[in-house]
């Protein structure tokens, strides 16, 4: 198998299985428990904490551990709008958010919050004219990822901190695909709310963090214990906890090296795939990306015929992102870009990870080459007797 979709999922990184296997072998306390057990589960969960801060440069008591990424947007976006709600009703975010911060916003209009989704320019960057123009006395949060999903795009999440912070409005960024693929820190980002998920980074599935500047104005969103402060109530994953922190200490070590790496791969496989077959169309390929990713539209083909051509030659890619799989639509972030339905709808995603290698993308790049060409003769044998 050859698995090129990392931004759905990474596996499980050796070093990080080693340090989660004596949590859940021996160490498997109740970090809430009063007796010696639960604490050494307590002190597992702060070390890893405090690792983790160390890593990203800011306090222990900054980060709050959740279950997923998706967990920690929802936490972002409910948790201010309640705290928030008799100061205005209205919240900014972009048209190309990832459906944990979309549905979420969705879910806050229906509640009778006023949300502006600021467009994007045709390189899949957030238009910072309008959404500075849609800021207004009642804005209370703006949401605005780091990197993109599906194409892999940065944002200029700088440039709207800075901005929000001189408009008194409170700043969230998604950094989910960014974290471990571009070494800035939380500073670089000055958002008063980031989101991470562990899986992203070969760390486990159910662990992630937010990270909560002091002072940001924020309510739970599930009620129960008093565990983070009382702002995220139920036990914690400690073994998944303990391996993100193992995850993002080698995110960290590694991503320069890996960056350079993977975007010279990524490079490669776009410049092959270019020369190979006609009609390609790189999504974001003009403006700034995580090295990883790469989007990709075939003229007149339909994405889902190339993943499952690409499948069955033991090659794993995604049409846009993994959570609309099965969904009908054609992906939001290429549709505000500006491609048609048609175009959205043939396009796939490739994403690199640390496994990948050269002759990954040349087995790829040819199987690419022979399915597209495959499934272009098939559509002009049936269009002759249509
Ligand atoms: N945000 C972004 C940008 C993502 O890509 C994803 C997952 O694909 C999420 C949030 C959700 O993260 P999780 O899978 O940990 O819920």
């Amino acid at each position: 198998m050859i698995y090129l979709d990392h931004n759905a999922t990474t596996p499980l990184d050796p070093r990080v299985l080693e340090v989660m296997l004596p949590l859940l072998r021996e160490a498997w306390g109740n970090p809430s428990s009063p007796y010696r057990f639960g604490s050494q589960a307590k002190a597992a969960v702060q070390q890893a904490r405090k690792r983790i801060a160390d890593r990203l440069a800011c306090r222990p008591a900054d980060l709050l551990f959740c279950a997923s990424g998706t967990e920690a947007d929802n936490l972002a976006l409910r948790g201010v709008a309640s705290a928030l709600r008799s100061k205005g009703s209205h919240i900014v975010t972009s048209a190309i958010e990832h459906h944990a911060v979309l549905n979420t916003c969705k879910a806050l209009e229906r509640n009778g919050f006023r949300v502006t989704y600021v467009p994007v320019n045709a390189d899949g960057v957030v238009d910072f004219t309008q959404l500075a123009a849609s800021i207004c006395d009642e804005t209370l949060l703006v949401s605005v990822m780091h990197a993109n999903n599906e194409t892999g795009v940065v944002q200029p999440v700088e440039e709207i901190a800075t901005l929000a912070r001189r408009r008194g409005i409170v700043f969230h960024t998604d950094a989910v695909q960014s974290t471990g693929k571009l070494s800035q820190g939380l500073a670089a980002l000055g958002a008063d709310l980031v989101s991470f998920s562990a899986h992203k980074l070969y760390g486990p599935k159910g662990a992630a963090a937010l990270y909560v500047r002091p002072g940001t104005p924020l309510e739970p969103v599930t009620t129960g214990g008093a565990q983070e402060h009382g702002l995220r109530a139920g036990t914690e994953n400690v073994a998944a906890i303990v391996g993100f922190a193992e995850a993002m200490a080698i995110a960290f070590e590694e991503v320069d090296g890996e960056g350079q790496r993977q975007r010279e791969l990524r490079d490669r496989l776009e410049r092959e795939v270019t020369a190979a077959v006609r009609g390609v169309r790189l999504n974001g390929a003009r403006a700034p990306r995580v090295p990883n990713t790469s989007s990709l539209s075939f003229q007149d083909i339909d994405g889902e015929s190339v993943v499952v051509g690409l499948d069955a030659r033991g090659i794993c890619v995604s049409t846009g992102s993994a959570c609309s799989t099965g969904e009908p639509e054609p992906s939001h972030v290429l549709r505000a870009m500006g491609l048609s339905s048609q175009q959205a709808q043939s396009s796939i995603r490739i994403s690199l990870g640390r496994q990948t290698r050269e002759q990954d993308i040349d087995c790829a790049v040819r199987a690419l080459t022979e399915v597209v060409g495959r499934l272009r003769q098939i559509s002009s044998v049936r269009g002759r007797f249509e």
